[in-house]
């Protein structure tokens, strides 16, 4: 018995004839299009942001954010221990300092810094996911903690289906006058309180990349909600020629995915609410990682509460230990899962490399036990969620 994972990138005829219209237009061969402006425009109105520009990558976005906010030697960015780790590695390409913080632990549906951060609060049972859980997202409460002189910026991301509290770090950026960075590589089509996720920072960043919610095999987009910022990137980009470029041919297809953005947002949030509430309170010792919104405990989600809007790239949970991480991945992918690890914890990298104000115990946790998994197995109808969930069930028995 194995899984069948929806196809990823999708085969829709919308996608295909949307390449060929910018093949016969002419387009394709083209600088500065009507297409990718009108994308651009697109983008704005959708994400509610001031100015958009298309780049190649969201690497590339986060470095033109960076940029746009004249980081550069001895500075300081303030990034989640937990993150990707290219985020990481643009600070440092910028001569700029990374500086750590941890990854936020909720209870009750209130977020609380850990009390002990040497030891181990991690809930490893499912009775603890009741009052407890973990969003892999930077922690608010370590960000004042963190201050110096030096620091610029904050880098937050969105990560595995769970939101960044935007409305407090931004706050608490506006205070200190730090540029907020919204990564929302991972969250496009999410909403938090009807607001559309990219909008929260000064600026943002999307991904186009091969494996993300929506796909131009590699791209990205900068965001910007700040016009003294965004007024700085035309000159980091044209020089004369975009130097960052999407090309028109990779503009067209995204147009018919953003069509249908909502539709597979909320089909992917249904299955994880799904997972996380239905299925995960049986398979003893996995933990899922979850919005506070998905509470599992919450009886009263509404099915239609659209004014906060999870984006699932990845659906992730914590397994007990790293050994049994890597059982649950091969077993998981001759299930047809397509399952893999989270990303690594930055907090090994040197002090010379990055300043680490405290230790980062969630983050350097889930670096160790995070199992992922992809999004293309939570799009699907509920007529599949019973062998969904039959192959994680069997997975769980079979690595237990
Ligand atoms: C994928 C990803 C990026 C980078 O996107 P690329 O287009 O691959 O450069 C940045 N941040 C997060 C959180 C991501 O998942």
């Amino acid at each position: 018995m194995t899984f069948e994972c929806p196809a990823w990138p999708p085969d829709w005829p919308e996608i295909e004839a949307a390449a060929l219209a910018a093949i016969r237009s002419g387009e394709w061969g083209q600088y500065h299009t009507m297409l990718a402006k009108s994308l651009q425009k697109r983008l704005a109105s959708d994400l509610d942001c001031s100015k958009v520009r298309l780049c190649c990558s969201g690497t590339a976005a986060l470095e033109l954010a960076l940029r746009c906010c004249q980081i550069s030697t001895g500075d300081e960015v303030i990034v989640a221990a937990y993150d990707f780790p290219g985020n990481f590695r643009t600070v440092e390409l910028l001569g700029a300092k990374p500086v750590l913080v941890d990854v936020t632990e909720w209870q009750n549906d209130a977020p609380v810094l850990s009390e002990t951060p040497t030891g181990s609060p991690i809930p490893t049972t499912n009775e603890a996911t009741q009052i407890s859980g973990i969003s892999p997202t930077l922690c608010p409460e370590q960000l004042s903690a963190a201050a110096g002189e030096r620091v610029r910026a904050v880098v937050a991301s969105h990560l595995h289906g769970s939101f960044a509290e935007m409305a407090r770090l931004r706050q608490i950026c506006d205070q200190h006058g730090w540029v907020l960075i919204e990564d929302a590589c991972q969250a496009i089509g999410g909403r938090i309180q009807n607001q559309p996720v990219g909008s929260f920072g000064h600026m943002g960043t999307l991904s186009f990349g091969g494996s993300k919610l929506i796909s131009a095999g590699s791209g990205g987009a900068i965001l910007a909600n700040d016009d003294r910022l965004a007024a700085r990137l035309g000159g980091l980009l044209d020089r004369p020629g975009d130097t960052f470029p999407l090309a028109p041919l990779q503009a067209a297809v995204i147009g018919p995915q953003l069509d249908r953005l909502d539709e597979l947002t909320l089909i992917r949030s249904r299955v994880a609410r799904f997972l996380v509430r239905d299925l995960f309170p049986d398979l003893h010792g996995w933990v899922p990682l979850c919005d506070p919104a998905i509470n599992p405990q919450e009886t009263a989600v509404a099915e239609d509460r659209i004014s906060h809007l999870p984006a699932y790239y990845k659906f992730a949970w914590l397994v007990p230990s790293n050994e049994a991480r890597q059982q649950v991945i091969a077993a998981g992918l001759k299930l047809g899962l397509p399952l893999g690890e989270g990303f690594r914890s930055m907090s090994k990298s040197s002090s010379r490399r990055c300043r680490k104000p405290f230790p980062t115990p969630i983050a350097d946790l889930l670096a160790e036990q995070l199992v992922v998994m992809d999004h293309r197995a939570l799009l699907i109808g509920p007529e599949q969620f019973g062998a969904l969930a039959d192959a994680l069930r069997e997975l769980h028995r079979l690595t237990r």
